[in-house]
């Protein structure tokens, strides 16, 4: 039988980021984040980081194949042998199918389902600006929704929070307008495919991750 792997979509700030980290701490999965990945290349100056910054900057989507390397790259390391979840790819239709030919050349003992995170847009951009991260640990927090007890630190690490580059109003807005135009397709193509699961991602964390985990226990893993 085919060992199912995860894929999380859903617009900027919905909630992807939190519960991914949170699903592959307590049930060992590998998180694979293509903006995480994609920042650490333009961090090591790589010839694709070089190419990507562009694109991050302007909330643009990074050409399609210098992304499909970069995942097929990772999701083939033998750490994700164990099992993974996409966090942030596939993010276009295009995308989606570079990814099915990565699994039926690569991994074909696997089959994706896709989590769909469902929340109105409307509060998502707020998210966006009180957004601050751990550069150590990667934890979230929001300066107004969910503020670190320890001020602009990190509770864990005791390291000073960081605020994304794009993580302004400007470039969150370029970015919600990629969703919408090149992103949200994919939810009636995975839906035809019958490979989509649908969560409420208004709801608290806790909430939501217990509905991922229930997902996941009906697929044996
Ligand atoms: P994220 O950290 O998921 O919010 O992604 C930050 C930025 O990285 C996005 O706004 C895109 O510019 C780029 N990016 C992340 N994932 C992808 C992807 N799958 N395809 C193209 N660009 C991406």
């Amino acid at each position: 039988m085919a060992e199912t792997r995860y894929i999380f979509v859903g617009p900027p700030a919905s909630g992807k980021g939190t519960q991914t980290k949170l699903i592959s701490e307590t049930k060992g999965l590998v998180h694979v984040d293509t903006g995480s990945l994609l920042r650490e290349n333009i961090a090591n100056k790589t010839k694709s980081g070089l190419i990507a910054k562009d694109y991050i900057d302007k909330g643009h989507l990074v050409p399609a194949k210098i992304v499909a390397e970069i995942i097929k790259d990772r999701i083939t390391q033998q750490d994700c042998a164990k099992g993974f979840i996409l966090d942030g790819y596939p993010r276009s239709i295009e995308q989606a199918k570079k990814l099915e030919e990565i699994r039926q050349k690569y991994l074909p003992q696997i089959q994706f389902k896709v989590i769909y995170f469902d929340i109105p847009m409307d509060n998502l951009l707020e998210r966006i600006i009180h957004r601050y991260s751990c550069p150590k640990c990667g934890a979230i927090y929001n300066m107004k929704l969910n503020p670190s007890s320890k001020g602009n630190k990190c509770e864990k690490c005791d390291v000073e929070l960081t605020q994304r580059k794009d993580d302004t109003k400007e470039v969150a807005k370029a970015r919600f307008e990629t969703y919408n135009e090149e992103t949200a397709p994919l939810i009636n193509y995975y839906k035809k495919q019958n490979a989509l699961v649908k969560i409420d991602a208004s709801r608290t964390v806790h909430e939501i991750y217990q509905d991922i985990v229930r997902i996941m226990k009906n697929d044996n893993n």
